[in-house]
C-alpha cells in the first residue's frame, strides 16, 4: 500500500492511529491499546523496580519516513521536549528524498573487565592468563550456557596493565550477546572468572563488571544530501551546506559546542532507546566516552561537502549495543508495541535505525541553527507548552498560541494574562 504521511502532524491522535493501522504498521489490538492508553501495569512496575508507588507517563510519538538501507521505518519516539519529533520528521523526509541513510554494524560484542590488584609480577601474570585463554573462555561459557546455545558466547580475552594511583592488571572479556545487551550475562561470566584469575595472577580481584564503553559494538550511519534538498534557491542551498560543514568543524574543535551538538543527537537516540525499552544511561555513557576517544571531547557526527557532486555528506559512528531481548523489553506493553511498529528488527537492525535517527536529528538541528536559528521552529511549540501550563483547555490552546506568537517574546505570565483576556 502506498504510504502517505502528508499532513500527519495536523491530524487528531485518533486519525493518526487509524493511519498506522491502515498501513499495517500496528495490529488492531495495538491500536486499541493506544486508544485506551493501556500502559505498564502497577503490578509489573512493582516487579521492575523497588519502592514503587505508581507509574510515570511521557508522550509517545512516531517519526515517519526514516529510510535506512533501502527500508522505510516508522520510528517510535518517547520525549517530552517540544520540536524534537517535528525536527526529526522533517529531517527524515528530506533525507529520504535525497536517498536515505546507509548504515553498517562493524561488530557486535560486549566487553567486560576483571580488575586485579596487588599482582606481584604483572607481566608474568599477563602471560600466564593469556596461555590459559581457551580454558578461561570455556569457563565463561559454562557460567552462562544458554547464550552459547543461542549462537553467542565468550569469543576473546585480552590483558592490559593499567596504571593509575595503583597498578592494576585488567582482563577484558569479549562476548557475543546475540539479541541481548548482555550486562547480566557478562557480569555472571566475569564473576565466574574472578577466583581463577586471582589464582593465575597471584593477585586480588577488585571487581568483575561489564564496560559500557562498547568499542566492539560500533555502528556507522551515513547520508548524502544533494544541495537542492536544502533550499529551493541554489545559492542559499549551497550556503546552508557550507555553514553546516562549518558547524560540524566547530563541534570537533570546541567541547562547549560538542556537548550541545551531542545532546541534540541524543534528543533522537534517547527517544527511541526509551521507546524500545533499552538502557539509555548505558548507551549515553558509551557514546560520550567514545566522543573523547582521541583524548578530546568532540561532536559525534561530521558533515562535509562534496563540491564536485554538490552534496552535503553526513557521517556518524558510535557504540550502539542495543537489545531486542532481555531487561524490561518483554514486560512493558508499550515497548512491545514499539518493536511491532519497527517491524520487529534484530538488535543489529535496530542499532542501524537508531544511529541513523541520531544523524537525522543532528541534521535538523544544524540546518536550523545555521539558517533560521533554532528559536524559529521552537517558538510555536514553546507557545503551546506555555498555553498548556497556563491552564488553557483544548479549545483555548490554538487561539492562545496564535496570540503569543504574534507577541514574538512571551513567558508564562504573558500566557496567563492572554488566557484571562481570551476567557473574558
Ligand atoms: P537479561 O539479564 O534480561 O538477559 C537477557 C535475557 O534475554 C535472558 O533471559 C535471555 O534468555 C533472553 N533472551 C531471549 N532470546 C535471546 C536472544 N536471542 N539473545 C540473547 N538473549 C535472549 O539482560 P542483559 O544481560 O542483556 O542485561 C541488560 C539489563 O541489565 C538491562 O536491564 C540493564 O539496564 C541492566 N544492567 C546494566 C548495567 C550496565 O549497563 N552497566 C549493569 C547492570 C545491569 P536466556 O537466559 O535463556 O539466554
Amino acid at each position: 500500500m502506498k504510504k502517505s504521511w502528508n499532513g500527519f502532524s495536523k491530524k487528531s491522535t485518533q486519525k493518526r492511529l487509524e493511519l498506522l493501522k491502515a498501513q499495517a504498521l500496528i495490529s488492531l489490538e495495538s491500536q486499541s491499546s493506544l486508544e485506551n492508553n493501556e500502559n505498564l501495569s502497577l503490578a509489573t512496575a512493582d516487579q521492575l523496580s523497588e519502592n514503587v508507588v505508581g507509574t510515570f507517563s511521557l508522550p509517545y510519538s512516531v517519526v515517519p519516513e526514516l529510510l535506512v538501507n533501502g527500508k522505510e521505518y516508522t520510528v517510535p519516539y518517547v520525549t517530552e521536549e517540544p520540536s524534537v519529533v517535528a525536527a526529526a520528521s522533517f529531517a527524515s523526509k528530506v533525507i529520504k528524498r535525497a536517498g536515505g541513510f546507509t548504515a553498517q554494524v562493524h561488530q557486535r560484542r560486549m566487553i567486560g573487565q576483571v580488575a586485579l590488584y596487588q599482582v606481584p609480577d604483572r607481566s608474568l601474570a599477563a602471560e600466564t592468563i593469556i596461555s590459559k585463554k581457551a580454558d578461561l573462555l570455556e569457563l565463561a561459557n559454562q557460567a552462562y550456557p544458554s547464550i552459547v546455545k543461542r549462537g553467542g558466547g565468550a569469543r576473546d580475552l585480552h590483558v592490559e596493565q593499567v596504571t593509575g594511583e595503583t597498578e592494576f592488571l585488567v582482563v577484558y572479556l569479549h562476548v557475543d550477546t546475540q539479541e541481548a545487551m548482555g550486562a547480566n550475562m557478562l557480569n555472571t561470566m566475569l564473576e565466574a572468572l574472578k577466583p581463577v584469575l586471582e589464582e593465575l595472577s597471584q593477585g586480588q580481584s577488585l571487581m568483575g563488571i561489564l564496560s559500557n564503553y562498547a568499542t566492539d559494538s560500533l555502528v556507522t550511519a551515513t547520508c548524502r544530501i544533494a544541495f537542492r534538498y536544502l533550499s529551493r534557491q541554489k545559492d542559499e542551498a549551497r550556503e546552508i551546506a557550507e555553514k553546516m560543514a562549518l558547524a560540524s568543524q566547530f563541534a570537533q574543535a570546541d567541547p562547549y559546542r560538542a556537548a550541545t551538538h551531542n545532546k541534540g543527537i541524543f534528543n533522537g537516540i534517547d527517544a527511541v532507546l526509551i521507546a524500545t525499552g533499552n538502557d539509555w544511561r548505558a548507551i549515553e555513557a558509551g557514546a560520550h566516552a567514545y566522543a573523547s576517544h582521541d583524548g578530546t571531547y568532540r561532536g559525534l557526527s561530521r558533515w562535509t561537502i562534496d563540491l564536485e557532486k554538490e552534496e552535503l555528506v553526513g557521517e556518524m559512528t558510535l557504540p550502539m549495543p542495543v537489545a531486542t531481548k532481555g531487561g524490561s523489553i518483554g514486560l512493558n506493553p508499550r515497548v512491545i508495541l514499539s518493536h511491532e511498529l519497527l517491524g520487529y528488527p534484530s538488535a543489529k537492525e535496530l542499532a542501524q535505525v537508531i544511529v541513523s535517527i541520531g544523524l537525522a536529528q543532528n541534521f535538523a538541528a544544524l540546518k536550523a541553527l545555521v539558517s533560521t536559528g533554532i528559536q524559529h521552529g521552537h517558538m510555536k511549540l514553546q507557545a503551546k507548552s506555555l498555553a498548556l501550563l497556563a491552564g488553557a483547555n483544548e479549545t483555548e490552546v490554538a487561539p492562545l498560541v496564535e496570540r503569543l506568537i504574534a507577541e514574538k517574546t512571551f513567558n508564562l505570565e504573558t500566557a496567563q494574562r492572554y488566557l484571562e483576556i481570551l476567557r473574558s
